[in-house]
């Protein structure tokens, strides 16, 4: 990575960091990040922009947001000592419940958010993609509780494998459309709302369910996901009278993990560790770990890390967790892990669901898939620093992943 800055820029580009500077005017987070849209959609991304600037530091926007997450979406989450793991993994494990969030993730944060400031730009309508459907259950709730009409944009593929989430968007009042274009799945669904979007710019909002795509939506998704790590930190000092030494996230696109990562880059004296999905193995196709595997393109508007074959085409990825079956990632990753800031690994698909099955026996929690992977790197930590304090991001609850469950861990027994 070294090679891809000048000698010193990658200390410079870390003290930015550390001061809150990214992203940049141009929207770009070091070398990555901007806004790689065709002509026609820069008009609907700049009044995006400045619609984000204004409302995000608006008291009122931020008092109604703040009333949404606290009597609707149920924040703050519970930060939960885990006993039992932590006598077994040698350190001290704490939890930070995502799972507890209105419909079951972290997503809420950020759909309820984008949805109160589309109401704020004057949208009459909200377009969302879904890959798993998580994103779009809650973007559906939102919408149905600021009586916004709601489009979910899903491929075929998914719509078949996640049909219990279709089902909920749709008793929610959301529309759902399956996409039947390209690969079926997330990728297409992204491209097919933005077209959406782009056919009635004003009228409609975009309504973006991670950390990626073009500026502004990488800033504007970190900063309304911020919460959980500016919760964490507040209780960690209260329950635990001190910062954690390392703080574990699972990495999708990258929302829950930059919003628990971000209030802490400035304290350098907690690492911060992201898991990817390593899915089946390190070959081509068999996973989806971006940062670890991947290289820089360009994929949905963005400059990131990319999982690409030699010829720069876009990798099939794969990944026993779908909301982390994503060939992309969100660009502020690449720039922290471009300047050592963040430590990115990887977990296998076996390593994730055995994890799974250890938190769910030992503490009572059935965690989402995802999640699982932010388990293994904490434990894998944990045997290397005994007696360390590590807080793990509980991203979302299993209930979901039922199916995937059926066919793995309870394969036979039922
Ligand atoms: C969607 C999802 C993820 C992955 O998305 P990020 O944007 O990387 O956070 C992780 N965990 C759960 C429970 C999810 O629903």
């Amino acid at each position: 990575m070294a090679t891809l800055f000048e000698l010193g820029e990658a200390e410079n580009l870390m003290a930015r960091e550390v001061a809150g500077n990214f992203p940049d005017a141009r929207g770009r987070f070091g070398p990555y990040g901007g806004r790689y849209v065709p002509e026609t959609l820069v008009p609907a991304h700049e009044r995006l922009e400045a619609g984000v600037k204004r409302w995000l530091r608006d008291p009122a926007f931020v008092a109604e947001l703040e009333d949404q997450l606290a009597t609707w979406a149920g924040r703050p989450t519970a930060l939960t000592y885990a006993p039992s793991l932590s006598s077994r993994w040698g350190a001290e494990i704490y939890l930070k419940r995502e799972d507890l969030a209105h419909t079951g993730a972290h997503k809420i944060n950020n759909a309820i958010g984008q949805a109160l400031l589309a109401k704020r730009l004057g949208a009459k309508r909200i377009v969302a993609e879904t890959g798993a459907g998580q994103h779009g259950v809650a973007t559906a709730a939102a919408c149905a509780r600021l009586g916004l009409p709601c489009t979910v944009y899903m491929g075929a593929i998914d719509c078949e494998r996640q049909a219990p989430n279709v089902g909920r968007m749709k008793l929610l009042g959301a529309t759902v459309v399956p996409v039947t274009n390209g690969d079926q799945t997330l990728r297409s669904a992204i491209d097919e709302a933005m077209r959406d979007w782009v056919s009635d710019p004003n009228g409609t909002y975009y309504l973006l369910g991670s950390a990626v795509g073009p500026h502004p939506y990488p800033y504007l998704v970190r900063e309304l996901q911020s919460v959980i790590g500016r919760e964490s930190k507040a209780q960690m000092m209260r329950q635990t009278g001190g910062l954690p030494d390392a703080v574990f996230a699972c990495v999708g696109g990258g929302s829950n993990s930059i919003g628990m990562f971000y209030p802490f880059v400035a304290d350098r004296g907690v690492e911060l560790i992201g898991l990817e999905a390593g899915g089946r193995g390190p070959a081509l196709g068999d996973n989806s770990a971006t940062l670890t595997l991947g290289r820089p393109g360009v994929l949905q508007g963005s400059y990131s890390m990319l999982l690409q074959d030699a010829d720069g085409q876009i990798q099939e990825t794969h990944s026993v967790s779908a909301g982390l079956d994503y060939p992309g990632v969100g660009p502020e990753h690449s720039l922290l892990m471009s300047i050592g800031r963040v430590r990115y690994e990887s977990a296998t698909d076996d390593e994730a669901l055995a994890a799974l099955s250890e938190c769910s026996q030992q503490e009572g929690i059935l965690s989402a898939i995802e999640t699982a992977h932010a388990f293994v790197g904490a434990r894998r930590y944990a045997a290397a620093h005994r007696g360390s304090k590590i807080l793990v991001c509980l991203s979302g609850r299993g209930d979901k992943d039922m199916p995937t469950l059926q066919k793995t861990l309870l394969k036979g027994q039922l």
